[in-house]
């Protein structure tokens, strides 16, 4: 990290001479031209413009479907057919069924707003992240935890107030995914044109790279997919600390409703909300002899993870998302048009939407939690073992003195000038960090299943889906590794020759 280039600080005085001139009309500014650009992004990854395009179509569709059958087949797989679909879009009572309505599109727009004037508004720490490319460092503002707890707050008050009923997100869930796929779909198109082919109004910013807009229109779909630019900001002039649009969409709105949509689906089980003669319907009463142990600890576990993301802010500065990853459609859809609903839905929607109450499946239950507790001290310990490593490098810290398990730490100092950690955990596999995530899915899914009750499809299929996405991930990391270390990536592999598990793979 210390041998990074010194920043590259650009004054206001460049930016209102460039923005004036752009006002002018004078599009190819002197600055714009002179500008340093590059194509430095990947192309050709998940399969070209085909492969993008493919998924673009493909991965929402198996959303839909796997919603229909939690919903019209309760939990059981249907043959996809076209009476399938109809029913879906057209049946299903409004709401349920996935047809957009206003209410969602409103519910959706105001969850978004709510969120970005919390992270604007809601006092904060300031953190700088890690070096660009372009030897700047961003600054965020640390103040999820807050918007989280104010999130929740916001919600169980309205809730009380009578304005929002509990089971909101149960009787609206096939509306609010359709929604998210169209606000996804719209914001990555906005990234697309504002960021790509309008990049010279991003020249003087702090984030602008060398890549942005550097594309050519025959390989679009790709683009549109990965996204064209790396960290977009908004508010320049107006906020000390512009607005990460990439950092609130990773983060905030997706993350909090995921938490909050499964609370939902526990107060459904609560309420008896049920499907009857195709209208939903729900007790006035509540009784918790009907809410299963089994979401409940899912709906713990993973309002704990979003807990544990936020109380530790600052460690998502150093991850792929951040430093790597561009902001296009497979992270706007992938944040807000598929993670908040189909992770709560693969597990408390599910559950809400059996024919009788999993109340019954106590040695599932049991095996589940343990599993599931195993998973996350293992995800908590590697991950935070190498942030504590390279944190300590960051504040300048004396790798003679720091010690990993007791023992002086080992590691490879870098040409680039990183460092990769190679004892502790990471002296394992150069992704030990990613078994943790790998086991939790299996606990959740073995907690949302139980005798008698339907094979339970779809929290497997979030354990299929969660899978290949991490280990897809791991191999694109690695890819990136490889060509930024050169001879010492391969010095890294000869020291800790397995990828995920020793002895295995
Ligand atoms: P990592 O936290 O493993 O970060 C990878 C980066 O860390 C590399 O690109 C490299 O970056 C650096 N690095 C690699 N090896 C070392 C080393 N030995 N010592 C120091 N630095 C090293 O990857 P992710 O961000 O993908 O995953 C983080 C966690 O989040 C994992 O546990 C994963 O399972 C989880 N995850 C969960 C998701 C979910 O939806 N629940 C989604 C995605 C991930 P550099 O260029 O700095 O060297």
């Amino acid at each position: 990290l210390s041998s990074q280039p010194a920043p590259i600080r650009r004054d206001r005085t460049t930016r209102t001479s460039i923005s004036a001139a752009m006002c002018k009309g004078d599009a190819s500014s002197e600055r714009a031209k002179k500008v340093e650009r590059r194509q430095s992004r990947p192309v050709g990854e998940f399969g070209g413009n085909w492969g993008c395009l493919g998924w673009i179509f493909f991965i929402p569709t198996c959303i839909w479907y796997l919603y229909g059958c939690m919903v019209m087949h309760q939990g059981r797989l249907a043959v996809p057919d076209g009476r399938f679909w109809y029913d879906l879009y057209y049946t299903l009572p409004e709401g349920l069924a996935i047809r957009p309505t206003a209410k969602s599109l409103a519910a959706i727009a105001l969850w978004v707003v709510f969120q970005a004037a919390a992270e604007i508004f809601v006092p904060a720490r300031i953190d700088e992240g890690v070096v660009l490319k372009n030897g700047n460092r961003l600054k965020y503002p640390m103040n999820g935890l807050k918007c989280f707890f104010l999130s929740h707050a916001v919600c169980y008050a309205l809730c009380w107030l009578g304005l929002l009923s509990p089971y909101f997100i149960w009787s609206n869930m096939g509306a609010l995914l359709t929604g998210g796929v169209i606000v996804a779909t719209l914001l990555a198109i906005w990234m697309y044109i504002d960021f790509g082919i309008l990049w010279w109004r991003h020249v003087d910013d702090p984030e602008f790279e060398e890549d942005w807009g550097v594309f050519k229109y025959s390989e679009m779909i790709n683009d549109f997919w990965l996204g064209v630019a790396r960290n977009p900001r908004l508010f320049h002039r107006w906020l000390k600390v512009p607005f990460d649009l990439k950092r609130f969409w990773n983060a905030r709105p997706g993350l909090t409703l995921w938490v909050i949509a499964n609370q939902s689906y526990l107060a459904a089980m609560y309420f008896g909300c049920h499907v009857v003669e195709g209208q939903p319907q729900c007790s006035e009463a509540g009784d918790w002899s009907r809410v299963s142990l089994g979401a409940t600890m899912v709906a713990i576990a993973q309002w704990y993870y979003i807990f544990d993301y936020n109380w530790n802010e600052p460690a998502y500065l150093t991850t792929t998302d951040i430093r790597h990853d561009l902001f296009g459609w497979m992270l706007t859809y992938g944040d807000f048009g598929f993670l908040c609903w189909y992770y709560s839905f693969a597990f408390c929607g599910y559950v809400s939407f059996l024919e009788r109450p999993l109340t019954d499946n106590h040695l599932q239950f049991v095996l589940g939690t343990g599993i599931y507790i195993f998973g996350m001290w293992l995800f908590l310990v590697t991950n935070i073992q190498k942030h504590q490593f390279r944190t300590y490098i960051a504040e300048g810290g004396d790798l003679a003195e720091y010690k990993v398990w007791g023992k002086p730490v080992e590691y490879i100092r870098t040409e680039e000038g990183s460092y990769l950690l190679t004892s502790g955990w990471w002296s394992f596999a150069r992704h030990f960090n990613y078994i943790g995530d790998l086991t939790m899915c299996l606990g959740w899914a073995l907690a949302c299943s139980g005798p008698g009750h339907v094979f339970p499809w779809i929290p497997l299929s979030y354990c299929v889906y969660f899978w290949m996405m991490d280990i897809h991930r791991m191999f694109r990391d690695e890819n990136r590794c490889r060509a930024k270390y050169g001879k010492d990536w391969q010095k890294y592999e000869a020291l800790v020759p397995w990828r995920l598990m020793p002895n295995v793979f």
